[in-house]
């Protein structure tokens, strides 16, 4: 992809937000601020955040079925299971009168998705022989945060993937939910954070009674404290530590939480009057869990964890490109056709290239734009280079000349 497809603000002034994933994303020309705590993905940022939910996506895949949910839902919905009144809940009606004329009705914007999954695989999912069976979305949610801050790290509207799945017993349930917390710890080794994300024991928030599991990773930045018991490589949240366990023996951490997921039980079953027919005839209480991960504040957490003063350090999978190709000396005729050449060499081997091949741009701020950018290989065409290219990784401090099928060769390992 050329640089000219980008929508990047060269010129932007050095401008400092509330926290590092504000300031290196927006500089970086990843996310634009449309208001407080709603981004716009731009191409750069759109491209990091497909690949983490895609990383997530193949993971989920091996335990439950994708599907989309909608944004809308009636109150009704919301009233059923008495979660009307949570102090999060968004609206939706008509903006202005001719609107409302047309229709006056109002909605609910979902903050989550057990009020809408529960009633329509009431519908469709009846008897014993139907489950367990688990399904998943990855959708914008919409919340009415007090204080959205941090860039990605907690919006108003913000990305989650979120699954649900429904079971006849509860051990069976139980069962299930091992099984998700395991490739819970798959997908965050896969995101680069494994190593810092604790499971985390915490109670069930506004969705269940019982118990529940949180994702954190050590983050400055993060809102939360949990208390590390590092070799056991597991955690517990305030409240648990409070009532529960000696803070003497954990060490605490500021986190942020990145998943969470909750044994329902059949708080949400019971509300709809969800059951199915056993094998014997009777109605049962169908047994329900459900399991987010936030995949835009994930994509928060890497930043802040990944940099360095020069801008952003992109773990390669996630990665817009694998490559940040720039060509110097634009002036010069042999210059441009060396790196046209270069630009398709690596297209038809398939590799990611961003090509930023734009005239007029001082090499000094082509080259610290590559930083703050934070592509892993970094690719420089230029007058010296000849039918080489000088390469350099984006922590290394030193660069050198190689061939091309060199590159490629090491860029694929
Ligand atoms: P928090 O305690 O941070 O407010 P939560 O416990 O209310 O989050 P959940 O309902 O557990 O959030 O949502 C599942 C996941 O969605 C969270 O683990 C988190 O990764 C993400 N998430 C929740 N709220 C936000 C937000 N406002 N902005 C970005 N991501 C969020
Ligand atoms: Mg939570």
């Amino acid at each position: 992809m050329r640089y000219s497809s980008l929508m990047i603000k060269t010129n932007k002034e050095a401008h400092e937000f509330d926290s590092v994933n504000a300031t290196l994303l927006q500089k970086g020309g990843f996310i634009e601020r449309t208001m407080a705590g709603v981004y716009t993905y731009l191409p750069l940022g759109w491209r990091v955040l497909n690949k983490i939910e895609n990383i997530i996506r193949e993971e989920m895949d091996k335990v439950g079925t994708e599907m989309l949910m909608p944004a809308l839902a009636p109150r009704q919905l919301w009233q059923q299971t008495g979660r009307q009144d949570i102090d999060i809940l968004f609206m939706a009606s008509g903006a202005n009168e001719a609107s409302i004329k047309k229709n006056n009705a109002s909605y609910i914007i979902n903050p989550s998705h057990e009020e809408i999954i529960t009633p329509i695989a009431q519908k469709i999912k009846t008897s014993y022989k139907d489950l367990p069976f688990a399904v998943y979305q990855i959708q914008t949610k919409f919340r009415n945060e007090e204080r959205p801050k941090s860039g990605l790290l907690r919006g108003r509207e913000f990305r989650m993937k979120d699954l649900y799945s429904f079971h006849a017993t509860e051990e069976d349930m139980l069962d299930f939910y091992e099984k998700v917390k395991s490739v819970y710890v798959k997908i965050f080794d896969r995101l680069g954070i494994g190593a810092d994300t604790f499971i985390t024991q915490a109670t069930g928030g506004d969705f269940t009674a019982n118990f529940s599991h949180e994702f954190q990773t050590i983050c400055e930045s993060g809102e939360d404290t949990v208390y590390i018991d590092k070799q056991a490589h597991k955690a517990y949240n305030k409240e648990i530590v409070d009532q529960e366990v000696d803070k003497a023996n954990f060490c605490a951490s500021r986190t942020c939480e990145v998943g969470n997921i909750f044994p329902l039980g059949t708080k949400y079953s019971e509300a709809v009057g969800y059951t199915y027919t056993d094998q014997q005839g009777k109605q049962q209480p169908v047994v329900m869990a459900s399991y987010g991960i936030g995949s835009s504040r994930v994509m928060g957490v890497l930043v802040e964890k990944f940099n360095d003063e020069n801008g952003i350090i992109w773990p390669a999978q996630v990665a817009p490109f694998q490559i940040h190709g720039v060509v110097l000396n634009m002036d010069n005729k042999g210059t441009v056709t060396q790196g046209e050449r270069v630009l398709q060499q690596l297209e038809e081997n398939e590799i990611e290239v961003l090509w930023d091949d734009r005239s007029g741009v001082s090499a000094g701020k082509k080259l610290a734009e590559a930083d703050l950018i934070g592509i892993p290989w970094r690719v420089v065409v230029s007058k010296k280079t000849g039918e080489q290219v000088e390469v350099k990784q984006r922590k290394a401090t030193e660069t050198k000349l190689i061939n091309l099928e060199e590159l490629v060769g090491q860029v694929n390992k």
